[in-house]
């Protein structure tokens, strides 16, 4: 018999080190192999901290959930494959037939139609009301309400709701407060100091970054609730990819130097485009003129966010003049990239309304939400300027 050739490669330990590798070490496997029988069951048992199936957790996921933890002030948040997988752990780990939820009238699309669209097929209704006004939310109340879930600044008008209002409300009558604080981040407001019982981020957006990661976030105040949301969302398979937590871990370490520098250049972007002509408003929380201005103040701490939300004179031939004549700004339904992105909810968030409802919100064709991200801001003050004078040539002609 021939010599089998030397070619078959078997699986062996990682290499040890006694020094230690600074960059966060990237862990993709799927299965964790164990001593024995007995130590597999005090894992289980939680005698002892392991891993055994990445589905059920990984070491890239637990770094960036602590991570996050400690920005929220929160102890066993979880990451999620998706900001929306985030949200449906907190909706469907928490809930069950004949529960009533109360929703914010401005949420994130996709989680407005989980719970308009999806959670009555399971017997969940759900009722929306406005978020800046704690007497309609209260409204909106029935005897079997078990959780509300709101933004703290609404996409794209950034009306802010009455959290302190809202959490009173919620924990006089033992109602579960989830807030997704996507927009605002934990350097705008830590929901938890407020009250919030369930804090959910889609990472996607300002904490990752950089565009190239889809994760979600979800912590809560009490363990069961933890514990509930966890365990549906790992039978539900609704975790994460250890790279995309590597990818947005790395995003991270920079969060406060992009967040404060984009927060500054939208500031001062808002007021730019206020000056400019044939721009009909602009709203921009820290400005004088946002309906929410003085809630901004106390609530943020002042701390206006990235988000700007302007609109034009005109309709789509403005508009699509206005996304043309803008050619470095990327045209795309996202936020909290470390580049300025420019969205039109009418076409995008805000499409799967009917006109009617859209006027009803102010969301006519003129109107564009900017995510500010980090450039020079005269470059960003002289193209949109150019931008809006292309849109007003349309106009003319
Ligand atoms: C984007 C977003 C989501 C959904 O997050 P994905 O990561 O896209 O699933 C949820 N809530 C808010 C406020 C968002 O902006």
């Amino acid at each position: 018999m021939t010599e089998r050739p030397k070619t078959l490669v078997r699986r062996t330990p990682w290499p040890q080190s006694s020094s230690r590798a600074v960059g966060t070490p990237l862990q993709p496997s799927v299965v964790y192999a164990s001593e024995s029988p007995d130590a597999l069951d005090a894992q289980y048992e939680g005698r002892t901290q392991g891993y055994s199936y990445a589905r059920e957790g990984h070491p890239n996921a637990d770094v960036l959930a602590t991570k996050i933890d400690g920005m929220e002030g929160a102890t066993g948040g979880f990451i999620t494959g998706s900001g929306m997988a985030a949200v449906t752990a907190a909706l469907l780990g928490c809930l069950k037939a004949g529960d009533h939820v109360v929703g914010g009238d401005q949420l994130y699309g996709r989680s407005m139609r989980l719970m308009t669209d999806d959670l009555p097929r399971f017997g969940i209704a759900t009722t929306l009301a406005d978020p800046t006004d704690a007497a309609a939310i209260e409204r909106a109340l029935r005897p079997e309400t078990r959780m509300i879930l709101i933004e703290v600044v609404s996409n794209p008008t950034l009306r802010v709701a009455d959290l302190d209002g809202i959490a009173r409300l919620a924990r006089d009558r033992g109602i579960l407060l989830a807030i997704d604080n996507t927009f605002t981040t934990p350097r705008g407001v830590r929901p938890f100091d407020h009250g919030a019982d369930i804090v959910i981020h889609s990472v996607t957006k300002m904490l990752a970054g950089h565009a190239d990661v889809t994760l979600g976030y979800v912590a809560a105040r009490d363990p069961e609730v933890r514990k509930a949301m966890l365990g549906c969302a790992v039978t539900l398979g609704l975790t994460p990819s250890p790279f995309d937590c590597w990818l947005a871990e790395r995003g991270l370490y920079s969060f406060e130097l992009r967040y404060d520098r984009a927060e500054q250049n939208a500031r001062a972007l808002a007021d730019h485009l206020a000056g400019l002509p044939r721009v009909k408003r602009v709203l921009y929380p820290m400005r004088h003129d946002h309906p929410d201005h003085n809630r901004a103040m106390s609530l943020l701490n002042g701390r206006g966010g990235h988000m700007v939300t302007f609109e034009i004179e005109g309709g789509r031939a403005q508009g699509n003049a206005l996304v043309q004549a803008a050619k470095n700004i990327a045209f795309a339904p996202t936020l909290g990239d470390i580049g300025t992105t420019l969205s039109h909810p009418a076409t995008s968030s805000h499409r799967a309304l009917s006109p009617e409802y859209r006027a009803r919100l102010g969301l006519g064709e003129g109107v564009f939400r900017i995510s500010v991200g980090v450039e020079p801001i005269e470059i960003l003050c002289a193209e949109f300027a150019d931008a809006i004078r292309a849109a007003a040539d349309v106009a003319a002609r």
